[in-house]
């Protein structure tokens, strides 16, 4: 068949144009991803090997090659892996977006990435990376065991288009055939090739072969020496994971991290350990410094990457550890699962729920100590990934009380960049205080401002801030050391339980035009009632007990979700002289339009108090206005 010339995906072009003009100055990276892709191909034809033997057609062994070709300026990587058809290396390499590229192209837009190239490292680059030293690509490859040598030739200038054909290729697997760029010839030295799969793909379990000239005695003629070449292998392929830790720099164990993580900064922690007993496995994990980009998406791939014996079963094993440490990344490398271990095989494996118990300890021991021993460290990493932490308090109940231990949160009594555990806030509890309150809100200074804390001041309470939305929600039926959770907004607040014969007194009083109150307010709120929260706020507007939180609402609503809209109750201030004087109006003349426009003013307030705006605002603001030009004639004379 003729060549066929085709364009790429939009997005797929935009991510060639960034790399042809990358200014990355670790372009070497090219060669790590390749390997990787090779290694990937690789490890999928095995596994299909293990209950499909025609995979391996008539080769023994698994192989990367590199082929430098110094007249034609080309570097090759060759693999014996599964191979693509050609439906698959034009979806692959061509027409079908990678998820989150979109994401990606738009994180390399921002000014933060563009004024740092460094960061694109950060984001698996994948094989449109070799662009940035070819300026021509050819793939040619072979599915394995297809028992014929039909294979597809895949080319791109990244100009927009690739072409493929027929072609025919002896051995199964692929090759990529980098055209080096004028200026990034060095990939064609030894040397430096050797230089970069140290660097980077040392680790990779299969060889990375290149033939290399050495020097030999010559047989012929004695006291001679000749030049022969030998296949040389030149990765240790040693399992990083499977040394011991004393033989394992810190540097290697970071180049690692980048490895299974595609991040270019520093893990936070590095956890390395060997379980023996009723199971045996290695892990080598690490909790990142950075938030992945891609961790909000639904597609986001979690769990470390899961080996057999050595042999890699699958990239992510989500099986391996709970979503609410999906932050996680690294290696779990069992003794005791079968090699041909299938997904459906690992929902309900009893080895594989060992493992993830025992990790899911693991690394929650690690945060607890990091939190006590590096807490500066501990604060910067929580800043990251305390929101998705937090999500184990609701989801696993056996360790509510490990994780509780390991939140932190913003206070009403200490500064906006503080931030304290649990335990901090239950020791400064004061005297008589039964409850861990809390405030939720959009700020630290909205929510430490609020009306709603009036009461808590002044009884020297403090107060817990929290700002994510799902707070709420975590913090409603938690207790910790015994103490309930309890929400400043919601419910009923009652901090001087001595003085209820005198509150009984107020109710009385108030009483008559409570029930005014509400039969004025019947369509908008479900309840009027005294309130235990203010103390200088005439008015505010509260949920139940039970009701959805502001935040969570708005979080909500924001998604598109259908809210059902739920009435407040209005709390009011006996204190208050507002109150006590409508309470004499009320009292001479029952019902009358000025109580009723104040009435009206009030539960205004009310909403804007609670950041939501009053039904109808040019009423809101002329009935203000009116009472102004009242004031300012008075205080004229
Ligand atoms: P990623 O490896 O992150 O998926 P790439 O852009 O590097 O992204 O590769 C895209 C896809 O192309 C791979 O997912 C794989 O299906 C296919 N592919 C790339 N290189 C090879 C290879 N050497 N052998 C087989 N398939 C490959």
């Amino acid at each position: 068949m003729t060549k066929e010339n085709m364009e790429f995906k939009t997005e797929v072009k935009q991510l060639l144009d960034l790399m042809i003009h990358s200014l990355y100055s670790h372009k070497d990276v090219f060669l790590r991803e390749l390997i990787s892709n090779a290694s990937d191909a690789i490890d999928k034809a095995r596994y299909e090997a293990l209950t499909e033997s025609s995979i391996m057609e008539s080769e023994k062994e698994w192989k990367i090659k590199l082929t430098a070709n110094k007249e034609a300026g080309t570097l090759t990587v060759t693999d014996n892996g599964i191979g693509m058809t050609k439906d698959e290396i034009t979806k692959a390499l061509g027409t079908i977006a990678h998820s989150g590229t979109k994401e990606f192209l738009a994180a390399l837009q921002s000014r933060e990435v563009k004024d740092n190239p460094e960061l694109i490292g950060q984001f698996g680059v994948g094989f449109y990376s070799s662009f940035m030293v070819a300026d021509k690509v050819t793939v040619i490859t072979r599915k394995a065991g297809s028992g014929d040598k039909k294979a597809v030739k895949w080319e791109s200038s990244a100009d927009g288009f690739f072409t493929v054909e027929d072609v025919e290729k002896e051995k199964k697997g692929t090759d990529v055939v980098l055209h080096l760029k004028e200026d990034e010839k060095k990939y064609i030295e030894e040397w430096e090739i050797r230089s970069v799969i140290r660097k980077y793909s040392d680790y990779i379990e299969h060889p990375i072969v290149m033939d290399v000239e050495k020097e030999q005695d010559s047989a012929l003629k004695k006291g001679e020496k000749v030049r022969i070449k030998e296949e040389e292998t030149l990765n240790s392929r040693k399992a990083i994971w499977l040394k011991d830790k004393a033989d394992i720099s810190e540097e290697e164990y970071k180049e690692f991290y980048k490895h299974v993580s595609h991040d270019f900064t520093d893990p936070a922690k590095i956890i390395h350990y060997k379980a023996e007993g009723t199971s045996e496995f290695v892990a080598l994990l690490y909790v990142p410094s950075n938030m992945p980009f891609d961790i909000y998406y639904k597609d986001y791939k979690m769990g470390p990457t899961l080996y057999v014996k050595r042999v890699q079963i699958m990239d992510h094993c989500e099986q391996l550890i709970p979503r609410y440490l999906r932050f996680v990344k690294g290696v779990v490398d069992s003794s005791d699962l079968p090699l041909n271990v299938s997904r459906e095989m690992l929902q309900s494996n009893r080895q594989v729920d060992i493992i993830n118990k025992s990790v899911t300890k693991k690394v929650l021991d690690t945060l607890a100590e990091m939190k006590k021993n590096e807490y500066e460290k501990y604060l910067s990493f929580y800043k990251e990934f305390g929101r998705i932490l937090k999500e184990g308090i609701h989801f696993d109940f056996s360790r509510k009380e490990a994780i509780s231990d390991l939140l932190l949160f913003q206070s009403m009594n200490k500064p906006a960049d503080t931030y304290i555990p649990l335990q901090e806030y239950v020791d400064s509890m004061k005297e008589g205080q039964t409850e861990i309150y809390y405030i939720t809100g959009a700020s630290y200074d909205e929510a430490k401002n609020s009306p709603y804390l009036e009461a808590f001041k002044e009884k020297g309470y403090d107060v817990l801030i929290m700002l994510d939305e799902v707070d709420d929600f975590i913090a409603t039926g938690l207790e910790y050391k015994g103490k309930k959770f309890k929400s400043a907004i919601k419910g009923e607040i009652n901090l001087d339980k001595s003085k209820e014969a005198e509150k009984e007194e107020t109710k009385k009083k108030f009483n008559a035009l409570i029930e005014l109150i509400k039969d004025q307010l019947k369509d908008e709120v479900k309840d009027v009632r005294l309130s235990g929260r203010l103390k200088d706020t005439a008015c505010c507007l509260v949920g139940d007990e039970m009701d959805m939180d502001p935040q969570m609402e708005k979080l909500l609503k924001s998604m598109g979700q259908n809210v059902p809209q739920n009435k407040r109750i209005l709390e009011i201030n006996p204190g208050h002289p507002i109150f006590e004087a409508m309470n004499k109006l009320f009292e001479k003349g029952q019902k009358s339009v000025v109580l009723e426009g104040y009435i009206k003013l009030l539960y205004d307030q009310a909403l804007l108090l609670e950041g939501s705006k009053p039904k109808d605002p040019a009423a809101f603001a002329n009935a203000v206005t009116r009472l102004m030009v009242k004031d300012v004639e008075k205080a004229a004379g």
